[in-house]
């Protein structure tokens, strides 16, 4: 029985370590996309970078506009000669906003610059018809913010580690910081055990 505990817990100790070693790789990622994508938030106010992807009929495309970012899909009647196509723009006099990429068509926004709409585009917004789309606009402060989550949490996690570390060095509680010098098995303040 001791054998077996033994043997789980060093299980559990080494999945642990892959779990943290992912958690890193994770953070890593996330903090390249959000410099990534705080770099295309400043650069959509000088130039529209669209990305298309069109496998078959149907294509998808995502381009940064001003702020936003689109996300499209749209029902196409034919084929395009190349699966991906990649365009530069430059924005719109401002009496124009619209020029560019509709659709969307409408410039509303919600909750800060998040929208949906589908329609058609030869029909116009929310009608059904030829060249159906659906466009979801995401405002870039918002992928911004969702990709740094992560390593937020990771640098959080490492200066609570590091804190702890100092502190138990230091003869005090990882806990609350009470100095343990007297009770080094367990901290009289909050009741912290060695184990
Ligand atoms: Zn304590």
């Amino acid at each position: 029985m001791t054998w077996r505990r033994r043997r789980s817990g060093k299980g559990a100790a080494q999945l642990k370590r892959l779990a943290r070693v992912l958690f890193n790789i994770a953070a890593v990622l996330s903090l390249i996309l959000c410099v990534a994508s705080a770099a295309f938030w400043v650069r959509s106010y000088w130039s529209i970078d669209q990305i298309i992807y069109q496998p078959s009929r149907d294509s998808y495309d995502a381009y940064v506009d001003r702020g936003a970012c689109s996300l499209r899909w749209i029902e196409h009647n034919g084929y395009a000669e190349r699966r991906w196509r990649f365009y530069r723009d430059s924005p719109p006099p401002p009496a124009y906003p619209k020029m560019a990429h509709p659709p969307p068509e409408s410039t509303e926004r919600r909750l800060g610059g998040f929208w949906y709409e589908y329609g058609s585009i030869m029909r116009g917004p929310w009608k059904t018809g030829a060249l159906s789309y659906r466009a979801v606009v995401l405002p870039c402060w918002a992928l911004t913010v969702l990709f740094l989550l992560l390593p937020t949490c990771a640098l959080l996690h490492r200066l609570r580690a590091r804190r702890t570390l100092r502190r138990t060095a230091g003869g005090l509680c990882p806990t609350c910081g009470y100095d343990m010098r007297a009770t080094p098995e367990r901290c009289p303040e909050c009741g912290w055990e060695r184990c």
